[in-house]
């Protein structure tokens, strides 16, 4: 019997059990810790709350959770409760799938002032992670600064631009839709460092902000090449191109007609956030493409900026004893493996880049590994040894069937119109699991 320890309940975890059930079937114990009661990691914190067909994908890992050889192993925080090293005495294999929940900085001057936020913050702050639940962030001015060109850009922008009826159906937080209708902000001005045809923003997405209830895209017509250079990008760039394209062509007459408004503001790095206390604007230079890349033309201008949201990527927790790669953001591995017996998948693997599926393929080839590895096992005692370990430490262990019990609460007690209320704090989510 395999022992396997893999650290993280996101797409990266599920899809490397299901993985590892498709390999070997009985013949393994699959051990999926979580530092939180709830499972599901990127799914239920990152993903947008209006985004809930892409939710949706939660019921297949919830197939693999209830398998009589997978458990999970939630509120147990690897690096705290249990060491690295720990886990690897015990199990045969241990693989971090601990994503990238960490945002990269800008490097920016006055980058420390209020009202500046990471996407991990400002996504954790509506998605409802107990870490960014108390975040608070003032929307009481007038124009917020979304800097990037990604879809998680994108995301703060839609969720900025919605009104209360547009989030029917959604499951943000009810700390965040109280404060969102109650926002100010009329401008959202989104920097990109390069132009048009470098968006990290996917069709479907971008598309999204042509059909809201209160917001307007506007792109200036000057910033776009030449339409005949479109033929030269990928289908899924062209459309997204496109959907820039139409945003230009909206008249100003229908654009009066709404009083937010999504400006994009291309060629456009971030030099410094300038304010007192708070940030009140962004000093921008304005860029030019030579050989793909931004280069500063010299000229600056300043965008006032009551809220600033920093959208540029994310980064890997380092885990102490484990060998990091503090320039790419993730733990230092050789496809995978980081030494014998400790491995690594999905974003903590390859950096935060690819969608959700793409977590499928990279935890069947991780499994791959392992099992050329690991053979038959070396009769570790795996999880019967973690329970002794958990009981002499006193761990309170939130396994599925207990997940369960916090999911039908929270589904309880769901307001009108949304699929559940999630509890934002971790000793309600362990109170609502019975092990208060
Ligand atoms: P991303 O796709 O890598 O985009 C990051 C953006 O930040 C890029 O436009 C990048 O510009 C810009 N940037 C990086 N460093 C910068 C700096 N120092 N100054 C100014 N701009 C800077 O990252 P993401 O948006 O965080 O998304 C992460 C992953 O999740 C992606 O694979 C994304 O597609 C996925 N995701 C998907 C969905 C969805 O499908 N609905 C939703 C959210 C996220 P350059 O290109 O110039 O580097």
């Amino acid at each position: 019997m395999r022992q396997i320890a893999i650290i993280g309940s996101g797409p990266a975890g599920y899809y490397t059990a299901e993985a590892a059930q498709k390999q070997w079937g009985d013949d393994v114990h699959v051990d999926i810790f979580d530092c939180l009661p709830v499972p599901y990691g990127l799914i239920r914190f990152g993903v947008a709350p209006d985004h809930q067909s892409i939710k949706g994908v939660s019921r297949r890992y919830e197939a693999t959770a209830l398998a009589d050889n997978v458990r999970f192993v939630g509120n147990v925080l690897v690096g705290r409760d249990v060491t690295i090293g720990e886990l690897e005495e015990l199990y045969d294999a241990v693989i971090l799938a601990t994503g990238a929940p960490h945002d990269r900085k800008a490097g920016l001057p006055g980058e420390d002032l209020a009202n500046i936020f990471g996407s991990a913050a400002f996504v954790g702050w509506y998605n409802g992670h107990p870490n960014f639940a108390e975040l608070e962030p003032d929307l009481g001015g007038g124009t917020a600064v979304v800097i990037g060109n990604g879809n998680v850009a994108l995301d703060v922008v839609r969720i900025l631009a919605k009104t209360r009826d547009e989030f029917h159906g959604s499951d943000i937080v009810s700390h965040a839709i109280d404060a969102l209708d109650g926002s100010s902000i009329r401008k959202i001005v989104v920097l990109g460092r390069r132009g048009p045809h470098q968006i990290a923003m996917t069709p479907k997405e971008l598309g999204e902000l042509g059909h809201l209830t209160r917001a307007t895209p506007r792109v200036d017509p000057a910033d776009l090449p030449a339409e005949s250079e479109d033929s030269t990008l990928e289908p899924g760039q062209r459309k997204s191109v496109t959907h820039l394209r139409q945003f230009a062509a909206i008249a100003e007459a229908d654009r009066s007609a709404k009083p937010v408004e999504i400006e994009f503001d291309f060629f456009a790095a971030p030099k410094a956030l300038i304010g007192n206390g708070a940030v009140e604007a962004v000093e921008v230079e304005r860029t030019r493409l030579e050989n793909d890349k931004a280069v500063g033309t010299g000229e600056t201008y300043v965008v006032p900026a009551s809220l600033v949201v920093v959208c540029i990527g994310y980064q890997t927790s380092p885990i102490p004893d484990v060998p990091f790669d503090d320039r790419a953001g993730r733990f230092a591995n050789e496809e995978g493996r980081i030494r014998p017996g400790l491995y690594c998948v999905g974003w903590a693997r390859r950096g935060p880049t690819g969608t959700i599926g793409t977590n499928r393929p990279d935890g069947f080839a991780i499994v791959e590994k392992v099992a050329a590895d690991i053979g038959e096992g070396s009769g570790k005692p795996g999880a019967a040894g973690f329970d002794r370990l958990a009981e002499a430490r006193k761990l309170a262990v939130v396994e599925f069937h207990d997940w369960q019990r916090i999911d039908e609460a929270e589904v309880r007690r769901a307001r009108e119109g949304s699929p559940r209320e999630k509890f934002v704090a971790i000793q309600d989510m362990i109170a609502a699991a019975g092990k208060g």
